[in-house]
């Protein structure tokens, strides 16, 4: 949610934004509400005003025993008080039509965000990692995977239907791996580890800035509730409408499993587990004081530690920076981190670093006291630390060898309850 404040002042730059963004929202409409909603605040004002004058005389004139003035006034108040039903009628009205455009709003950019239609126009910032090369052609993951039967998608989908899987053996222990690794390392840096909800109240996923344009990227449940695609939605939410202490910044390490409807996606990444419904991520949460050097400074260490969790993988990777058309309602300043994939001849995006400013606390209520008792909404960020099975695709595929074995990297080894490498069946 942005600041209505902002919007009245900036009501051209916000426009451009939406557009910028690809958001469907008349910044005209929304202020036509705000200010009718303003006009009709003072009008019930006045008359709330005049009725409690008119009711105060009342006892004056019933003591004095003028009757007809008395009914006289009856009459009056009778008439302000449908006058004012009538306003607050209008008034609930006017305010669910500016709640529902606010709730669409999209936050401001950073100035180094590029400007852009969709991912082909990120701007890639650098390369890390040497790309491997192979004599002879490199197996996809899903060949691998059937291969060293490290999982089985045919009876996924038989059994939960498109992009479901099993994970097996060496494939499931690689899975646990990667996100125990992954905990352990933000754990050392001072990261809170955190089990989810993830059955959650449809009114978190609106302040966390879900809903409403992701409606349809989510599985409804019964009673309001809704799976949860990322474990943000329940951390953020775990301090809504509370004055926290952001003394030392917050920094949260949410494990969960993530349910995805992936609507729109139709026909896109069909092959293997790249784009699936339902995958696990451990996800670093950040709440900082509502100051942009400090939560850029926070953004900067949440891309760093999933950068030095490639490195502990030892797999080549990029760092781009976000367009405006790939960045989402909420975000102010995005990179993702893009691993390459030797199947797809590309890198493909396995984590995202986000920056919300104070968008999300805004709409969440979530708010610090400074040192002279002023409160402030926070700020908030997240990044993935790992998403798996996706990152399996880059591990398996970049580590095979030519002897037909697979590399497991050192760092996960502690977490592979003995297996040191991987061998056919
Ligand atoms: P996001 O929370 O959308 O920024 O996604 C974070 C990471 O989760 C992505 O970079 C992917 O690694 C992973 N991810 C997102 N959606 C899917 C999906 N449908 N299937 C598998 N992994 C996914």
């Amino acid at each position: 949610m942005l600041d209505i404040r902002l919007i009245r002042e900036e009501a051209e730059r916000v426009q451009q934004i939406a557009q910028q963004k690809g958001i469907e929202i008349s910044i005209a409409d929304l202020l036509a509400f705000d200010k009718e909603r303003r006009t009709i605040l003072q009008d019930l004002e006045q008359y709330r005003m005049q009725r409690n004058q008119l009711s105060q005389s009342m006892p004056q004139l019933a003591k004095q025993g003028k009757k007809e003035e008395m009914e006289q006034t009856k009459e009056e108040v009778r008439r302000i008080n449908v006058h004012i039903s009538s306003l607050e009628n209008s008034l609930g009205e006017v305010e669910a039509n500016l709640r529902n455009l606010m709730l669409r709003v999209p936050n401001i950019i950073s100035p180094d965000t590029p400007i852009g239609e969709s991912d082909a126009d990120n701007v890639e910032l650098r390369r890390v990692g040497e790309v491997p090369t192979f004599e002879a052609p490199p197996l996809d993951h899903v060949t691998l995977g059937e291969k060293y039967d490290l999982f089985d998608i045919p009876r996924g989908v038989k059994v939960a239907g498109t992009r479901n899987y099993f994970l097996k053996g060496i494939g499931a222990y690689l899975h646990r791996a990667v996100q125990s690794l992954a905990l352990d390392l933000l754990t050392k840096r001072g990261f809170t580890a955190m089990d989810v909800p993830l059955m959650v109240r449809e009114e978190m996923f609106t302040n966390t800035g879900f809903f409403p344009l992701g409606l349809d990227q989510t599985y409804a449940l019964e009673d309001q509730k809704y799976l949860v695609g990322t474990s943000e939605v329940p951390l953020i939410s775990y301090f809504s409408g509370e004055v926290i202490d952001v003394e030392q910044p917050v920094r949260l390490a949410g494990v969960s499993n993530c349910f995805r409807s992936e609507a729109g996606s139709a026909g896109r990444d069909v092959r293997g587990l790249y784009r699936v419904h339902q995958f696990a991520k451990v996800e670093q949460v950040v709440l900082c004081k509502n100051d942009p050097e400090l939560s850029e400074q926070m953004l900067q260490e949440i891309l760093k530690n999933a950068e030095d969790l490639l490195h502990l993988l030892e797999l080549p990777y990029r760092v781009v920076a976000v367009c405006t058309g790939d960045i989402g309602q909420g975000v102010y300043k995005k990179y993702d981190i893009e691993t390459w994939m030797p199947s797809r001849e590309s890198y493909g995006e396995t984590q995202s670093a986000s920056n919300l400013l104070e968008f999300q606390a805004r709409r969440s209520n979530i708010r610090y006291r400074d040192e002279n008792g002023q409160l402030h909404y926070c700020h908030t960020l997240n990044n993935t630390a790992v998403a798996t099975p996706r990152i399996l695709i880059p591990l398996l595929e970049n580590h095979q060898r030519p002897d037909g074995t697979i590399y497991i990297p050192q760092a996960l080894r502690p977490y592979m309850n003995g297996v040191e490498e991987i061998k056919p069946q």
